[in-house]
């Protein structure tokens, strides 16, 4: 079969995400067949390396053996249920996992169908506790600047990416903003640590002045992945959370895109030896494989809602999909992988080989900055580099080096002028050095003129 064939019958009547479907005039619509470890496959038996995980949620390759296994094992008995006054094996197995390997503090787990309605979630259950504390003043959210949590209105509201929220704000609660405390901004010569306890100073006044509106502060904890995969120093999240202490106000850590080994560790606030209030996780969490989100907590907020039913003070959150079985079951096998066989030991050496193989990029005199976090490596161009002057984004150099991307075999997806690695944790030394090449020459041919 042919590519163009399929790619008619979809531009007839689909609406794709995130997409200008006019671009499709002239940008190829990339219709796939199969999938298996980091590749992709279109009709014509084209392959792609997956380098950015199908959108962060990948983690063991496609089609892995030892997940499409528990999946077809889960299916033979159940599908779904109502997780409302029932319940199953799969998720309450994975909700003992995920309390055995996150800080003691959590001790129960709340589910949802994808990472936006997770965020919803995590925002009201904050809210909801102060409530039923008799603290319903505190209706605010403090965010980060650059901060992505997702594209439902509650999510965007507490997100700071203009692209995607602009257009929107007429429908949007109004946040506290903090500065970013990412190094990718700081002064020539000033480190990370400095710079992000520098940043720290503004989001202390702010607590300082606001805590008694303010109900949680929300942050992913050391990448601001959709913001531009701009990286902070773990320091950041230690005055964070000593403030949230001082102050009393919950911290919301979304590890929605960083858990699971992203970054170097199981989940990010590990490097800061720290715990949040709530832990949002979803994306890696099935391995890619089924839509699912948890929020965590500890016992203290969820006992501030267990009452008699006739107080109404419990929490009336539901989705259709809560923790549907097969999606726990590919979690199940995800975190098992983890743990057998070393994942997260074996990615510092991957991590090793696409720092070397980036190496001749930081001399290109069109990037600004290559930052790399574990398992997550970007590479910011500049028109001029000195000055750090972004192209104008109406020229989407990005763009170019996604088209190349896609004539040599890889999969590069950029945000805007950053172009970024976050593979699945299958892939060789080999195809790192691969995608090096196609994303070095890439940005050649995308800022030659
Ligand atoms: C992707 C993402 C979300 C939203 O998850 P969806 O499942 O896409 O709704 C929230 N927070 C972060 C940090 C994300 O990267």
């Amino acid at each position: 079969m042919l590519n163009s064939k399929i790619i008619e019958r979809d531009l007839s009547v689909l609406w794709h995400p995130c997409t200008q479907m006019k671009d499709h005039e002239t940008l190829p619509l990339i219709p796939i067949r199969r999938a298996e470890g980091v590749w992709l496959e279109d009709f014509e038996g084209k392959r792609y390396i997956d380098a950015v995980s199908s959108w962060w949620v990948n983690l063991l390759g496609h089609a892995n053996p030892r997940i499409n296994a528990a999946i077809r094992d889960q299916l033979e008995s159940l599908e779904h249920v109502i997780l409302a006054g029932f319940s199953h094996e799969p998720v309450i197995e994975l909700s003992e996992r995920l309390i055995e390997m996150t800080p003691s503090y959590f001790t129960r787990c709340f589910y949802t169908d994808n990472g936006s309605a997770g965020i919803e979630a995590a925002l009201k259950m904050s809210f909801h506790y102060w409530r039923n504390q008799g603290q319903a003043q505190k209706t605010k959210f403090m965010t980060l600047q650059d901060g992505y949590h997702g594209e439902t209105l509650g999510a965007l509201a507490v997100g700071d990416v203009a692209l995607y929220k602009e257009t929107y704000g007429p429908l949007l609660m109004e946040t506290f903003t903090a500065p970013s405390p990412a190094g990718c901004y700081a002064d020539e010569g000033e480190s990370y640590e400095a710079y992000a306890r520098r940043q720290f100073e503004e989001m202390a006044a702010l607590l300082e002045k606001h805590a008694n509106e303010i109900a949680a502060v929300i942050v992913e904890p050391l990448v601001q992945c959709a913001g531009g995969m701009r990286m902070y120093h773990p320091v950041y999240l230690r005055l964070l959370r000593e403030a949230c202490d001082n102050y009393n106000v919950h911290l919301i850590a979304d590890e929605m895109a960083v858990g699971f080994g992203r970054t170097g560790t199981m989940f990010a606030c590990e490097q800061a030896n720290i715990s949040a209030d709530f832990l949002c996780l979803s994306k890696g969490l099935t391995g890619g494989y089924l839509p699912l989100a948890v929020v965590l907590t500890g016992e203290e907020i969820y006992q501030a809602f267990y009452d008699d039913y006739t107080s109404l003070k419990a929490f009336l959150h539901s989705h259709s999909y809560t923790a549907n079985p097969l999606a726990c079951r590919a979690a199940l096998a995800s975190l098992d992988i983890l743990a057998e066989d070393n994942v997260i030991e074996n990615n510092r050496k991957l991590a090793q080989v696409m720092a070397e193989a980036t190496q001749s990029l930081r001399d290109h005199p069109h990037v600004g900055e290559v930052r790399q976090q574990g398992m997550i490596l970007a590479i910011e161009m500049f028109k001029d580099k000195a000055k750090k002057e972004p192209y104008p984004w109406q020229e989407r150099r990005g763009l170019r080096v996604y088209e190349y991307a896609l004539e040599k075999g890889a999969l590069l997806r950029p945000l805007g002028n950053v172009i970024y690695f976050m593979p699945p944790y299958v892939i060789t030394p080999a195809q790192i050095r691969q995608l090096a090449e196609i994303a070095e020459e890439g940005i050649n041919r995308a800022t030659q003129d």
